[in-house]
């Protein structure tokens, strides 16, 4: 089982990730915008979590696609995060929102950042170029740990 696991995480590649996305992005649940946004994290030892965005009739309660698979590597045990992908089907690729960059700041040094659409683009960026001014527990006295 061991070397399954070691096998997995060399295979992890970009195109995994595009993979997870556009098999999750069919629960997204967005009634109201009709912007459907899918999302995939790696995390350090290699496991890929999956998000959508999550709408709500009370609009402010909605959450982001990104932030959906932060919690959910977050909640399984997973607090380092080293790529994150966010695809859309239609249009350019989109960046995350601000509230979703400092989500990934609290698990991540300075994981990439992957943009891809339905047709094929993808732009990457690491979390530093999108938030280069970060605000991080250390600010508050505390010692980041991700185990
Ligand atoms: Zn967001």
């Amino acid at each position: 089982m061991r070397g399954d696991r070691y096998i997995f995480v060399r295979r992890c590649h970009v195109e995994d990730l595009l993979e997870a996305c556009r098999s999750a992005i069919k629960y997204s649940y967005s009634p109201y915008s009709g912007f459907r946004v899918a999302a995939a994290i790696k995390t350090s030892d290699g496991h890929i979590y999956t998000g959508v965005n999550i709408e709500n009739a009370s609009y402010g309660l909605t959450i982001c696609a990104e932030r959906v698979a932060v919690f959910k590597a977050v909640s399984s045990g997973h607090k380092r995060v080293v790529e994150v992908m966010v695809y859309v089907e239609e249009g350019p690729p989109i960046p995350p929102c601000g509230a979703c960059l400092q989500v990934i700041s609290e698990f991540g040094d300075n994981p990439v950042i992957h943009m891809a659409s339905g047709d094929g683009r993808i732009v990457s960026r690491n979390l530093n170029e999108m938030l280069p001014h970060r605000f991080r527990g250390d600010r508050l006295g505390k010692r980041l740990s991700y185990s």
